[in-house]
């Protein structure tokens, strides 16, 4: 049998890496389908044994304060504030419900992700509540890898630190694109220039692993603006200086336009 940590196809072209989001489910002992009785399937699920050791907690914060126009997520505009508060009362709850079960207490978990959505469309105290919840209720392994996601325009030097202090030692950028004119084409507001500043200030906070999102085939862009993209994730000033890692998650469009059904990403070390 398949080991699902190991990477496959075009991922061995990147280092081994095993405690990627997308993991988070593989160690569920079904696969996540839609239908009428998805929950029950979810709480039996969860009083088994899972199914692979590499496990990942996967926090969804569905908001964002703009959307763009390639992104198949599930995700809604945050226009009031009550929206989160009401949806991070059901975390509070659905995470310590959730921790003492079978599946949830079987070995240390390898990783905690916050994706979305914008995770930090949130106030930062949020996020470093459910993260404190987290490690009241659930066996975290030592070198746990702790993630937040964000978009560039959402996160500021303060942000960063207090989730740092908080235990948060990854960070993942979704840049899509350094270049400013296709930026404001897909709806991000952000120019070359406060993605360089953004990527920067990461880097001087101390968190030590940085991942920033890439995306090809978009609507109007060429090669020359994709190579150039290449060349600026690796290149100062967003290059990391070790110890710090850096990934790089590519993303493909499989037509320029495209939203659903057309989404193709492999991510992985780079180091
Ligand atoms: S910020 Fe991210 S999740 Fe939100 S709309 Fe844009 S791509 Fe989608």
């Amino acid at each position: 049998m398949n080991d699902p940590t190991e990477p496959r196809g075009f991922q061995k072209i990147f280092n081994k890496r095993v405690r990627s989001a997308h993991l988070a489910r593989r160690s569920l002992p079904f696969k996540p389908v839609a239908g009428n009785n998805k929950y029950n399937r979810l709480s039996e699920a969860f009083s088994k044994q899972p199914v692979c050791s590499e496990r990942v907690i996967y926090i969804n914060i569905p908001f964002c304060n703009k959307i763009c126009s390639f992104c198949i997520y599930g995700k809604e505009l945050l226009d009031k504030d009550s929206k989160w508060e009401e949806y991070f009362s059901m975390l509070h709850k659905q995470i310590t419900s959730l921790a003492d079960t079978k599946w949830a207490r079987y070995l240390p978990f390898s990783a905690v992700y916050f994706g979305g959505g914008t995770p930090t469309v949130v106030p930062c105290n949020s996020i470093i509540k459910i993260l404190e919840l987290i490690k009241e209720n659930c066996s975290l392994a030592g070198d746990c890898e702790i993630t937040v996601e964000s978009t560039i325009s959402d996160i500021d030097g303060e942000y960063i630190s207090k989730l740092k202090d908080a235990g948060v030692n990854r960070i993942s950028l979704g840049v899509q694109s350094f270049c400013t004119s296709l930026r404001k084409k897909i709806g991000r507001n952000a120019d070359k220039e406060e993605v360089m500043r953004t990527i920067e200030m990461v880097k001087n906070s101390g968190i030590n692993d940085i991942c920033i999102d890439l995306i090809y085939n978009l609507d109007g862009q060429d090669n020359e603006t994709w190579l150039e993209d290449l060349e600026l994730a690796k290149d100062n000033p967003c290059s990391v200086r070790s110890p710090q890692r850096r990934q790089v998650c590519i993303c493909k469009l499989t037509w320029p336009g495209c939203r659903y059904n057309g989404f193709w990403c492999r991510s992985g070390w780079t180091d």
